[in-house]
């Protein structure tokens, strides 16, 4: 067995020296508990913060073990009646090869109704983030001209495809690359798109929303929000789901400078946490499920392959190596 351990903590941009591959030997299930071989993982931008020695929502990765997150692998060998030798689970042992998991801690999920990897992405937390967050933390109501940021990624994109199925005036996406802008306008419909890398934000969006935006759907921060808040029309609504264009900052960032314009525009500015809204899961798969099996709201995954190249995986998505759901392939 094989897993990733958390070497030191980064200060910055994390490096490959901040992680340890270790060899170790396969683990035995005790009582209630089930042995998974792990077949598909996920790294997500909140492994971040985890990195750091910083009380949050979930706890700081401990210096010396393994890491954790989302993972879905399969039973090879179980102490208990609900789950069998074959079936396949969703998990937060990620970051290894094998895991012995209590059993409680274990979500069945059936690859005959949807692939394996979609459970960590479309239709597993990325994708309730983008559903709650739209529909609840901002408000999300048809006829509003909708930015999202991050808008190439997992949550990002499908931000973007509820907004406009659910009768969006406008949609409007940043990414990182011209060849993103490409994805969103062509293959996911957005109405505009634009490369962040290419000029002042405040600009690119003012141009590509001549009338205002409604509702912002915030996944970087910084100059991002900054440039919402200038284009937001009366009684707009921002849903802050991430600041990545932070995560690594060493200093306190300045933007956004212009929040005084919370006041005379009435906007609502809200926190976003996918845990206070796992209730919806269902109401979200129910609803979304069908769509993406039908093609009307498409998914991109970018699949790394090997335990070993998940720190670069990890590495790769805090600087724009994904298009949609950054995915980690242990075994097929
Ligand atoms: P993504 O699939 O969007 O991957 C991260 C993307 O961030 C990269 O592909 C990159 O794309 C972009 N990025 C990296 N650095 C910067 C930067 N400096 N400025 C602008 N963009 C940057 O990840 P997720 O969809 O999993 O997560 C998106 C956001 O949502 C993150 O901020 C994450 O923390 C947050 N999140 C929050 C949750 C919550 O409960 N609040 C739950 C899940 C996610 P590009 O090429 O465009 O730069």
């Amino acid at each position: 067995a094989t897993e990733i351990r958390l070497a030191s903590r980064p200060h910055g941009v994390p490096t490959m020296d901040n992680f340890d591959i270790v060899e170790t030997a396969v683990p035995k299930p005790g009582p209630g508990e089930i042995l998974v071989r792990n077949v598909v993982m996920s790294v997500d931008p909140a492994m971040r913060g985890r990195m750091n020695d910083v009380k949050s929502y979930s706890p700081p990765f401990v210096v010396g073990e393994a890491m954790q997150g989302g993972a879905v692998g399969e039973v090879i060998e179980s102490t208990v009646d609900d789950f069998a030798v074959g079936d396949h689970v969703l998990h937060q042992a990620g970051w290894r090869t094998h895991a012995v998991l209590d059993a409680k801690r274990a979500v069945k999920v059936d690859d005959s109704v949807a692939p394996l990897s979609t459970y960590l992405g479309v239709l597993g937390m990325p994708g309730l983030t983008a559903y709650a967050g739209l529909l609840v933390s901002a408000e999300f109501k048809p006829g509003d001209t909708v930015f999202v940021s991050g808008a190439a990624g997992a949550v990002g994109s499908l931000v973007g495809q509820l907004a406009r199925l659910k009768g969006a005036k406008r949609v409007i996406g940043s990414a990182g690359s011209a060849e993103k802008v490409r994805h969103l306008i062509e293959d996911l419909g957005f109405d505009a798109a634009f490369n962040y890398k290419d000029g002042p934000v405040a600009e690119q969006l003012a141009a590509a929303a001549p009338e205002g935006i409604d509702v912002y759907f915030d996944n970087v921060g910084g100059e991002h929000l900054e440039a919402a808040i200038a284009s937001m029309n009366l009684h707009g609504r921002i849903a802050i789901c991430g600041m990545i264009s932070q995560y690594n900052a060493t200093e306190p960032t300045p933007a956004p400078r212009n929040l005084v314009q919370l006041i005379a525009k009435r906007i609502t500015m809200r926190g976003l946490l996918v845990l206070d809204h796992w209730h919806l899961m269902q109401e979200f798969v129910a609803e979304v499920a069908p769509l993406v099996a039908s093609g009307e709201i498409k998914y991109s995954e970018t699949f790394v392959d090997g335990i070993r190249n998940a720190p670069e995986a990890f590495l790769g998505l805090l600087s724009g190596a994904n298009t949609g759901k950054m995915l980690v392939r242990l075994s097929s």
